[in-house]
């Protein structure tokens, strides 16, 4: 006969960090004043990959040169086309024994500037955009923006464009309509609201002097673009500008214990992939971690992870240890780290309780994603699920075990099944979010620093 108690242990327990490692509070706090500081510097892929570099270099990291044998303990990098990070570190066993891949993603949902964005209407001067990825359009409206990214011009020279994050710069914005006039928007579904067309950048609104002329603010804006940048319209097709929310990161709560953002998805796991990457020394296996582009639109380019760009880097790094490619991606293992969706309250109806994954209840683990029979999944295997929870339990990780939601309400997928296609064992795992894809997502302090303890642990792990 067992006791209450004794039965009661063998239930699986979905707890809080608070609950179960209070003692890991104050350092999420201070773990996650890096993290703002870094979500405040890279807004967009690029800025993520080039501040990235600037840590890689502070932390000694050398640029990798194809061929160049490493010893034990050296750290090399690589960018991809200035939107990816590939960082390592190179163990004491040899690379035929595997490697412990980390990886996240460093491009977030935003509108792009389309080839020929300037247009004038009635007075008032706008820029034409293009979302990128799951864009909830009626998020979009009357919130300020910036403007991030680069300009190739004619002469191959190219220019850096950051309009909105320094508190003297102006910002800008998309309109909507007001309630008095808004009954036949109100009949709308909220899909439709708000259309693709609609997102309209509001830019400027003052023409120039000459009241003979045509699109006079369209043309005083490309003058005072021509004056601050040296382009022309012309110069907007070879350009990518990232329309993103202007405000900065802060903390949500009187207690501080979440942070509010844009980019979330999926910076935070790249910053805390990135910083366990940088701590580890002289590991046994070697570490690996990649900071990807194009999640957001399926990971296809020459920046995605469907790209070899990846691979390329891990062969070069068997080629020069003198070690056997397919051997090493064998005995590999791969955290394909990811955003999760949290359990709101708000819209318990989304959500399956029992198996829905929770903010401030530490690191989620998804043995799988996709959508309604598990399309396009990596099912992880139950034997590697086992390696992870048993050393995230061996390293004091507080984690929980998921999926996004109901069935059948929609689903998603990740950067796994690209990594695990080529013969890596892979795994999916990250932060629990909340208002996931919105211009200002929600995370809990907790959760980014127990993420960033598992990959520690992933890196240290010597068995
Ligand atoms: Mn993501
Ligand atoms: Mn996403």
């Amino acid at each position: 006969m067992q006791t209450t108690e004794q039965l009661k242990a063998l239930l699986y327990k979905n707890e809080t960090v608070a609950d179960t490692a209070p003692e890991a509070l104050a350092a999420a706090q201070e773990f996650c004043e890096g993290y703002k500081t870094f979500l405040d510097n890279a807004k967009t892929e690029r800025e993520a990959t080039a501040y990235s570099e600037k840590l890689l270099l502070d932390a000694g990291y050398r640029a990798f040169v194809p061929g160049q044998k490493l010893e034990p303990g050296a750290k090399v990098y690589a960018i991809n086309r200035h939107k990816c990070v590939l960082a390592a570190t190179i163990g004491t066993k040899p690379l035929e024994q595997g490697f412990h891949l980390n990886i996240a993603h460093i491009d977030s949902p935003r509108l792009d500037l389309r080839p020929v964005p300037v247009f004038e209407k009635e007075g008032l001067g706008y820029l034409r955009t293009h979302y990128y990825g799951g864009v909830r359009k009626y998020q979009w409206p009357t919130i300020p923006l910036a403007l991030h990214g680069v300009i190739c011009r004619a002469d191959g020279s190219k220019v850096e464009v950051c309009i909105g994050e320094n508190e003297n710069d102006p910002v800008f914005c998309i309109t909507d309509l007001l309630p008095h006039l808004s009954a036949k928007q109100n009949e709308k579904k909220l899909s439709e609201g708000i259309a693709a067309e609609d997102l309209n950048v509001l830019i400027a609104s003052q023409p120039i002097a000459d009241k003979e002329a045509e699109k006079r603010v369209k043309l005083n804006i490309l003058g005072m673009l021509h004056e601050a940048y040296g382009i022309t319209e012309r110069d907007f097709t070879r350009a990518e500008i990232e329309v993103v929310p202007a405000f900065k990161a802060r903390d949500i709560g009187l207690d501080r214990a979440m942070i509010g953002a844009y980019g979330h998805d999926d910076r935070v796991d790249a910053y805390p992939a990135l910083m366990a990457e940088i701590g580890v020394q002289a590991p046994a296996y070697t570490t690996v971690c990649v900071l990807t582009d194009k999640e957001e639109t399926g990971s296809d380019g020459v920046t995605g992870l469907n790209s070899m760009y990846t691979f390329h880097f891990l062969q070069q790094l068997c080629a020069a240890q003198g070690a056997d490619y397919i051997t090493a991606c064998k005995a590999a293992k791969c955290l394909s780290a990811d955003v999760t969706a949290a359990y709101d309250p708000t819209f318990a109806d989304a959500f399956e309780p029992d198996n829905a994954t929770y903010a401030g209840r530490g690191v989620a683990i998804y043995k799988y994603t996709g959508s309604r029979g598990k399309s396009g999944t990596n099912d992880a295997p139950a034997e590697l699920v086992s390696y992870l929870t048993s050393l995230m339990d061996r390293s004091g990780v507080v984690w929980q075990i998921g999926e996004m939601g109901k069935l059948d309400l929609g689903g998603g997928g990740t950067v796994a099944k690209y990594v695990a296609n080529q013969d890596i064992d892979t795994i999916d795992i990250g932060v629990p979010v909340l208002s996931m894809h919105a211009p200002f997502e929600v995370v809990s302090k907790a959760d980014v620093y127990m993420a960033y303890r598992t990959f520690k642990a992933f890196c240290e792990d010597a068995d």
